[in-house]
């Protein structure tokens, strides 16, 4: 029996969060990515979903990523390392669908990012943050549909789940379900969250340590 199976898998991920997490470096193409030797978990979402500040209360670490105050700036995969000795790593991914981004920094975008998802093996799973307060919208579908082609699985996460009542929560959980459900390379369960009051916060922990293959 591993050890991991003695405790329950909230437990566990807490604890591997609760050790070393290292901001390694960012890069701006595919090859400036560390060797791909270890599983990854990215976070996409678009920009201003609360990408920073999830990362952030996912590893209890205030500063790690940095919360921009200029939505769709950083074009960058910023790239962390998890575990002494590093056992896998998360992967911020750049935020989209900024209405004001010219057009070269969405073929940016694209072009990285789609680098990124086809040609990534140690690529475990994409969390997809959507805000709670405004549901899937058209260019999450649009990144869903790339993800399905890349035959990427990945997850939707909510964010913000503290700025709406539970029962527009509900709703918004059950549109996002739906929503997973009608894409081929969707996981099924969808995360509601919160940076700002630890909602879901431990869960997400343990389904990113689970992906990484830390928790079988
Ligand atoms: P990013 O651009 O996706 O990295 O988003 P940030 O993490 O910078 O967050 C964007 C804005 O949303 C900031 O003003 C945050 O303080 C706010 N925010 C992020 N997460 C939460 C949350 O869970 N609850 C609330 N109320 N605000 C949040």
């Amino acid at each position: 029996m591993s050890r991991h199976q003695e405790i329950d898998p909230i437990e566990a991920a807490r604890r591997l969060f609760a050790g070393p997490v290292e901001f390694r470096l960012s890069a701006p193409a595919l090859e400036f990515l560390p060797d791909p030797k270890v599983p990854e978990v990215a976070f996409a979402g678009r920009s201003n979903v609360g990408k920073s500040s999830l990362l952030n209360a996912l590893t209890g670490r205030h500063g790690l990523a940095r919360a921009s105050t200029t939505p769709g700036r950083t074009q960058e995969l910023n790239v962390f390392d998890v575990g002494a000795p590093m056992r896998f790593r998360l992967i911020d991914m750049p935020g989209y669908g900024y209405a004001k981004a010219p057009k070269d920094v969405v073929a940016r975008w694209q072009a990285l990012v789609f680098d990124y998802l086809r040609g990534r093996v140690v690529l475990k799973r994409v969390l997809l943050l959507i805000d709670a307060r405004h549901g899937v919208k058209p260019v999450d579908n649009e990144v869903m549909d790339l993800l399905d082609k890349a035959a990427v699985s990945y997850q939707l996460v909510l964010t913000k789940a503290d700025k709406i009542k539970p029962s527009e929560l509900e709703k918004t959980l059950a549109a996002a379900d739906a929503a997973a459900r009608s894409h081929a390379a969707a996981f099924p369960q969808v995360l509601a969250t919160s940076s700002e009051v630890g909602t879901g916060i431990a869960e997400l922990r343990a389904a990113v340590a689970a992906a990484a293959g830390e928790l079988v």
